[in-house]
């Protein structure tokens, strides 16, 4: 790209790099960090801010580290921890030997926190959460002082001292930073920085029962680490005053804090409060079911990393909230599989023909082109015989205007084999369902063309029976019926001691439940599938012609039992919307 090109492509993130770059502000040094909370697996929102991260520092020769921000002992897991960085490394990236843990820091995080007591800057506190919610004010009312909030800088000290000896309650007490109970900005109405929580935490144990609360956590470690640009989402915004603050009074090593707004999906939820709910309630098969907006359930869906960043990179990162369709994440799906994926053949609900002046007990090999949009790929050979399937709902008995495939007396070709002419229909006597036809075959159209050049209109795709391997094939839809109701996401540092939210915002959200769309899934058994499918590995994109793209599905296929999962359906939704979108 010309530096031209390049600097209008910038965006503001990148552009805050550049111009302290230029000014010397970090002495030409970019470090920045990915700042994951193990409680949950990580969605794509995720993928956009680490996927951020990690490109910043190596589009700028710098450093990106992984810190786990695990000071919440009791919702987070190790599980959590190996599956983040699974995920992270799945998708390209890596941080060296610079793996972190907010917990490395909580020695240091206390240091810190006698610190600001000594400079009069933090007291304990022994209002109860609800009257400190009511001591707090409101958007539109001032806050007021905490009778706590005048003890001698030795008593505070006494007093978190046995804080952290275990002598007290979870709940009973608090540190909290003393900044101005009359801020305009809630944040900075004396916040909690330390409360008390008799937890086992997955790192450290039972050696803590006090727990640095995120706001002051995150600015120390970013400080630690020495991060240059520490970026995060917006919902930081009215937080960064605080940042600010701890850091300055602790005059210690200063890194800039940049927001960006959070990535939201249409039809899917992102937030991992929410996909807790969809696992935990059985919703979902699992964090990395298939329609699961986790990268573990895209990869198991049969997204590729290069199709999730192709997303990133075309959604872009800005300030402003927008919801991106998530037709524009298949569409960067489609484009990318379309170049890779082998040409298959698998019918999906079976109907039997056979063909009856085929030869009994002949097998012939065909060529089949592997991939027409790939000229390195080669071609494979695929059986034909006398019994084939082909697609239930490629034979109407009555066919409507319009359709052009196989109907009685009508003559269509087989994808890379032969024309072929419907005789006869056989019936099940008892239902009347179609469950044979009867066909000829003409010799002269091996390869699918007629040497006296009359056309078909139709060309379907089919098996050998004989030949054909079984599997399950499951088909998804979104998991939403529609977009989840809007709802504010809260920080850290709005969790009580318990961890839970305790702001005003933290109002109930609308049950988004409701809104699962409750034929998300289909499975279909019995597929028959060619033979070279046998073979066929998770994370290898195969496109089943005229059905979508397909992968084996990595936890439920075995031996004895194939699975496949469709990744993405052929038909373009997004060229529709954005041309729509274009009009409007
Ligand atoms: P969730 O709301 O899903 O629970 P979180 O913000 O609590 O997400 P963290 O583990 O704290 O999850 O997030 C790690 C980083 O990822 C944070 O810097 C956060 O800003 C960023 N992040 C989380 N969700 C999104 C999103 N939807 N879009 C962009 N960045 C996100
Ligand atoms: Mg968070």
């Amino acid at each position: 790209m010309a530096k031209n090109d390049r600097e209008r492509a910038l965006d503001f993130v990148r552009a805050r790099v550049e111009e302290d770059n230029r000014t010397g502000r970090f002495d030409g040094r970019v470090q920045t960090r990915f700042p994951p909370e193990p409680n949950g697996y990580l969605h794509i929102g995720h993928a956009k801010a680490f996927n951020l991260n990690f490109s910043i520092a190596e589009e700028y020769g710098g450093l990106c580290n992984l810190r786990f921000d695990d000071t919440n002992p009791t919702k987070e897991e190790t599980e959590y921890v190996d599956q983040i960085v699974a995920d992270i490394h799945w998708m390209g990236f890596d941080w060296g030997d610079r793996l972190f843990y907010a917990s490395d820091y909580f020695d240091r995080l206390y240091e810190y926190a006698l610190l600001l007591i000594r400079l009069g800057k933090a007291y304990v506190c022994d209002l109860s959460q609800d009257e400190m919610r009511e001591y707090r004010g409101t958007l539109t009312e001032k806050g007021r002082n905490s009778p706590y909030r005048d003890r001698s800088v030795d008593e505070n000290m006494g007093l978190f001292e046995r804080m952290k000896a275990g002598e007290f309650p979870n709940g009973s007490r608090t540190l909290r930073a003393k900044i101005d109970m009359a801020s305009p900005n809630i944040n900075m109405r004396d916040p909690v920085v330390y409360r008390i929580l008799h937890a086992s935490h997955h790192r450290t144990g039972d050696e803590w029962c006090i727990y640095p609360m995120y706001d002051f956590t995150h600015c120390l470690s970013d400080s630690i680490e020495r991060i240059t640009h520490s970026n995060c989402s917006i919902e930081f915004e009215d937080h960064r005053a605080l940042y600010d603050w701890f850091l300055d009074e602790l005059e210690v090593y200063h890194p800039q804090q940049i927001e960006f707004a959070r990535l939201n999906l249409t039809r899917t939820v992102l937030s991992k409060r929410k996909l807790v709910r969809l696992v935990e309630g059985g919703l979902v098969w699992g964090w990395d079911d298939p329609r699961m907006p986790t990268i573990a359930g895209l990869r198991r869906r049969g997204y590729t990393p290069e199709a999730i960043k192709d997303f990133l990179g075309r959604v872009g990162v800005a300030k402003t909230p927008t919801t991106i369709e998530v037709e524009l994440l298949e569409h960067c799906l489609r484009d990318d599989l379309n170049a890779r994926a082998q040409r298959v053949m698998a019918v999906l609900r079976p109907l039997k023909v056979v063909i009856e002046n085929y030869p009994e007990g002949q097998v012939e090999e065909l060529d089949a082109i592997n991939n027409p949009e790939d000229e390195g790929a080669r071609t494979r050979k695929i059986p034909f015989a006398r019994v084939i399937y082909i697609e239930r709902g490629d034979f109407r008995e009555d066919p409507p205007k319009k359709f052009f495939r196989l109907a009685p007396g009508r003559e269509v070709r087989l994808k890379h084999a032969y024309f072929i002419t419907c005789r006869d229909v056989v019936k099940d006597p008892a239902t009347g369902e179609v469950v044979e036809l009867i066909c000829t075959y003409d010799p002269e159209t091996r390869g699918g063309d007629a040497p006296d050049g009359r056309k078909v209109k139709g060309t379907l795709h089919w098996v050998s029976a004989e030949q054909a391997l079984d599997a399950e094939v499951r088909l998804f839809d979104h998991l939403l019926l529609e977009a989840p109701p809007e709802e504010k996401i809260l920080p850290g540092q709005e969790l009580s001691a318990d961890g839970e939210a305790i702001s005003d915002a933290a109002a109930v959200p609308q049950d988004f439940t409701d809104l699962v769309n409750p034929d998300s899934v289909e499975v279909l058994v019995g597929c028959k599938l060619e033979p070279s499918l046998a073979s066929a590995e998770p994370g290898t994109p195969y496109q089943f012609l005229r059905k979508g793209y397909f992968a084996v599905d990595p936890v439920d296929s075995r031996a004895g039992r194939l699975v496949f999962n469709r990744s993405v359906g052929l038909r373009d939704t997004w060229a529709k919307i954005a041309k729509a979108q274009d009009a409007g």
